[in-house]
């Protein structure tokens, strides 16, 4: 038998434990040093092996979830949305609520954080193991209109039906026809008790209705996403303005 060391890692590469076929040599050199004993050597690689799979999981996972930007909730300033508490935060960020397919519809005008919100609660999904999508409307009604003929459209749609977390970005920022409504009943109706869906507009649910055309179809969707929701009313001055930067140095009007 050959006992080398290149021959063990070639055995674990065959085993598909890549990670540690590479670590290996460093595994044996840290068990002299620091005397483990057989059980907690096999421990020691087992752990790192399953560390390895997990960090390629989320990595996978966070190329998949499409995010325009990464903004995470440490980065989200309380001190500049009142419109939520410390707890209520903690607690949207526990993820509870996406067992439960609750959903959460962020309102609230341009620049007050709906965005960065969203964006940092999918992130926290994927950290503890969801899948998410992320979608702006109009992409997705690009897409929902081009998956028939289109299999790279087809393959995003798959792959938003089969989230666990839906982020659906400035919904309603245009009116629908009704095609396009059919089309985004169809998915809402998929999603419905399987996921849940973050919302982000400008206009509250009271005003989606006129923009989904169809009174039959609005009323169906609006079931459906309001039926298990928590809306957030983000009300606050725009971040953006309030930080905006400034090419003078003192805002102030000098001499
Ligand atoms: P919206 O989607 O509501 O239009 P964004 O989420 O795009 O707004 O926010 C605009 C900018 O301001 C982003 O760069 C975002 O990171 C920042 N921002 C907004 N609210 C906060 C906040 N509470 N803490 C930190 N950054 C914020
Ligand atoms: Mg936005």
């Amino acid at each position: 038998m050959d006992d080398s060391l290149e021959n063990l890692q070639n055995c674990f590469k065959q085993l598909r434990l890549t990670e540690t076929a590479i670590e290996l040599p460093n595994l044996f050199r840290k068990a002299e040093q620091e005397s483990w004993t057989y059980r907690e050597l096999v421990q020691e690689m087992v752990q790192f092996e399953l560390k390895k799979r997990e960090e390629k999981s989320i990595e996978k996972r966070m190329k998949w979830a499409k995010f325009p930007y990464f903004k995470t909730m440490k980065e989200f300033n309380l001190s500049d949305q009142t419109s939520i508490s410390r707890r209520q935060l903690d607690q949207l960020k526990e993820m509870n609520w996406l067992e439960q397919q609750f959903n959460l519809i962020l309102l609230g005008p341009p620049g007050v954080g709906k965005t960065h919100m969203a964006i940092g609660l999918g992130i926290e999904a994927i950290q503890k193991g969801f899948q998410v999508t992320f979608v702006t409307m109009g992409e997705l009604i690009n897409l929902l209109k081009t998956s028939e003929f289109t299999r790279k459209s087809q393959l995003q749609i798959n792959r938003i039906r089969s989230s666990d977390l839906v982020i659906i970005d400035d919904l309603m920022y245009m009116a629908m026809n009704q095609r396009e409504a059919n089309l985004f009943f169809h998915l809402i109706n998929h999603l419905y008790e399987r996921s849940s869906i973050i919302l982000t507009s400008n206009k509250s649910p009271d005003q989606w209705g006129e923009l989904l055309g169809d009174e039959g179809i609005s009323t169906a969707i609006l079931d459906r996403l309001l039926h298990r929701v928590e809306v957030i009313h983000m009300n606050d001055d725009s971040y953006r303005m309030k930080h905006r930067e400034s090419m003078f140095e003192n805002e102030g009007v000098q001499n």
